[in-house]
């Protein structure tokens, strides 16, 4: 009788990964792949809606940061104690299943846990990056480490001076921050270098990216040592392809929110509300909050604004530094006018409800895809990582949105960003355009993942020649 494909799945413990995996892993088990879902405890500790289907375990590891990884924390200690206690995790599970009769048949693993492949080699088995970044920022950071590193030195804001094979012409702020001559984040850059290298020693070495061949068939194609599939885009089944309407979160997230929002948007007329959020990790300066404000209330636009409780925290730090201000009071105003703060949201079901007109985005590249797969118009705001080149691809390249230009300072200004809103969100042109585009780009992400499309047949490829010994 034929084994069952049993997948090890490892995610980083962090939002913008844990929800692709959670999201490829349904995919897996609604195929009949048995799957064990593994991240470290502190994570697996506030995953506070977790919704697992049938097929799916779930295992936490301590990493020996059980409370989370603190701003002071050593983060090279971190980083090792991830893959030591990681490694050896994985080493045990493999061992496990094979005894209980589930044989594991194929390791997956999430970026920045590229040890992960060193197990599976070790154990024979197969192996393959989850890229949770599009294929283009994956092909900027292969083309870094493979003959145009002294180009990227010389990029300049204002010139588009880089030229990479298959990808659109960038200028600096479109590369992801890690490498710029500027990035002071030396280590990220390394563990993707690291991350190469192992590929570099596969025989058939696979990257799975959430995204979809229509959206990047060029960047997906453009390596030929690598073999890049789109298995995207990675979102609960209900905004999607209905295939499980049941299926309305990712299921893990890591922060509390409150839903008092509902009815709010509720209230609103179609296509009203603006939209903003920065993500799981970004913490803005003050000035920039207040900035954002500024525009929103300018704007007169109602909207749903996300604050985590960490923005609140630093704010408190800088207000006993600096013994200003006057946000609190900001946002009281904001409130009685026009608008809601929250302090996490489940950000899919909002981008779903009919009243969002817009999204203002840090374009984390899950909120990038959200926003296509829902059809928002975006105003992009991006700050580092892969978001200046997500940035450019919203713009320039699938021209679902517009981009912020921040002052000298690298602040956005609130006149600027009201000027965003009024593009995107006010009749004329420039918004009608960006309509028709996320419409068609909405259509294309649905058509990926149908019975048939290009994600669907990949994914169940990868499936079919694990369960051949093809790789
Ligand atoms: N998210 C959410 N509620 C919020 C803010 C974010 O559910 O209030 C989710 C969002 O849907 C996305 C993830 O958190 O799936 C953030 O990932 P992204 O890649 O956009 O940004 P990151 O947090 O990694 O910077």
């Amino acid at each position: 009788m034929a084994v069952q494909p049993h997948f090890l799945l490892i995610t980083y413990p962090a939002q913008g990964h844990i929800n692709p995996t959670l999201q490829f892993a349904k995919g897996l088990t609604r195929i009949g792949v048995l799957v064990t879902l593994v991240t470290s405890l502190s994570a697996g500790r506030r995953m506070s809606k977790t919704l697992f289907p049938d097929g799916l375990s779930f295992v936490t590891f301590s990493d020996g940061y059980d409370d989370g990884l603190k701003a002071e924390d050593d983060r090279d200690h971190f980083m090792s104690e991830l893959k030591r206690r990681g490694s050896q995790t994985l080493n045990e599970l493999i061992v496990d299943s094979a005894k209980e009769g589930k044989p594991v048949t194929c390791l997956v693993y999430t970026m920045l846990l590229h040890w992960a492949a060193e197990v599976a080699r070790a154990q024979h088995l197969p192996a393959a990056l989850l890229w949770t970044q599009p294929a283009t920022v994956f092909d900027i950071y292969y083309y870094y480490f493979n003959g145009y590193g002294d180009i990227f030195n010389n990029c300049k804001d204002t010139s588009y001076a880089i030229e990479l094979p298959g990808l659109p012409p960038f200028a600096s702020r479109d590369l992801p921050s890690f490498v710029l001559p500027s990035n002071t984040y030396t280590f990220a850059l390394q563990l993707f270098q690291e991350q190469l290298e192992q590929l570099s020693q596969e025989t058939n070495p696979k990257v799975l990216v959430n995204s979809f061949d229509a959206l990047e068939l060029v960047a997906m194609n453009a390596i030929e040592k690598l073999n890049l599939v789109g298995i995207g885009p990675l979102i609960p089944s209900a905004f999607l392809d209905g295939k499980d309407p049941l299926d309305k979160s990712f299921g893990g997230d890591l922060f509390q929110g409150s839903e008092d929002y509902t009815e709010w948007l509720n209230s609103k007329t179609k296509s009203s509300v603006v939209y903003v959020s920065f993500g799981s990790i970004l913490v803005l300066p003050k000035r920039q909050i207040k900035e954002i404000a500024r525009g929103l209330v300018d704007s007169g636009l109602p909207f749903l604004w996300v604050i985590r409780d960490e923005q609140n925290k630093n704010e408190v730090k800088e207000e006993e530094e600096e013994e200003d201000d006057h946000l609190s009071a900001c946002r009281e105003a904001i409130l009685e006018r026009q608008g809601m703060i929250v302090p996490w949201c489940s950000q899919v079901d909002v981008l779903s409800h009919p009243s969002i007109g817009c999204f203002v985005t840090h374009c984390g590249w899950n909120s990038t895809m959200e926003s296509l797969v829902s059809e928002v118009p975006v105003v992009a705001f991006p700050h580092w990582t892969d978001q200046g080149t997500n940035a450019k691809l919203i713009a320039d390249v699938w021209k679902t949105g517009v981009r912020v230009v921040a002052n000298e300072e690298g602040i956005v200004e609130g006149d600027e960003i009201k000027r965003c809103l009024d593009l995107v969100m006010a009749p004329g042109k420039t918004g009608e355009d960006i309509r028709k585009n996320a419409k068609k780009w909405k259509d294309l992400a649905r058509d990926a993942v149908r019975e048939g499309g290009s994600s669907d047949k990949n994914l169940k490829a990868l499936v079919q020649e694990v369960g051949e010994g093809c790789f």
